[in-house]
């Protein structure tokens, strides 16, 4: 069986769509996708991602073990999510968060830098005019945050991406 890899929300934002799919997330990063990289939230949501709430006992777990390593203070609630994830999952954390990663050593989980794969992947893509339906398709790599979908040539309505079936 493969380990379940959790992901970070650095991952999200920078890996190509095709490597996040089958990943682990909580559903809180998916407002952290929107804050921190707007451009971006659509691509995450068209990746087949396996969002989770952890539970209150892995969250608890999670907890007692940030605050025995010191790290407690300083962690986000996402984050503290994403370790109980970890937890629960018996999985593989991809982060460059040093305290994240701090806690997978102190508690013997893997882990890995989110830079270490999937930045390069190659996925298909279609957007879609979410007004009338026109389709612009492509086969390229994974648009990075900032680059905005743009108009609908014909009718000048908010485009959507999605991933070609
Ligand atoms: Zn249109």
């Amino acid at each position: 069986m493969i380990e379940p890899r959790v992901l970070d929300t650095s991952a999200l934002i920078s890996w190509a769509v095709d490597s996040l799919e089958g990943g682990y997330v909580v559903r809180k990063q998916r407002e952290e996708v929107r804050r921190v990289a707007p451009d971006r939230a659509m691509s995450v949501e068209a990746a087949r991602l396996n969002w989770t709430e952890p539970t209150l006992d892995s969250l608890e777990r999670a907890r007692e073990i940030a605050s025995e390593t010191g790290d407690l203070d300083g962690l986000s609630e996402t984050d503290l999510e994403i370790f109980a994830l970890l937890i629960q999952t018996g999985g593989h954390l991809f982060s460059d968060d040093y305290r994240l990663q701090n806690l997978c050593v102190a508690t013997g989980m893997s882990w890995s830098a989110v830079d270490s794969e999937g930045i390069s992947g190659i996925w298909n893509w279609q957007i879609r005019c979410s007004a009338c339906g026109d389709v612009v398709s492509g086969h390229g790599r994974t648009r990075r945050a900032g680059e905005g979908l743009g108009e609908c040539e014909k009718c000048g309505s908010e485009m959507k991406i999605s991933r070609k079936r």
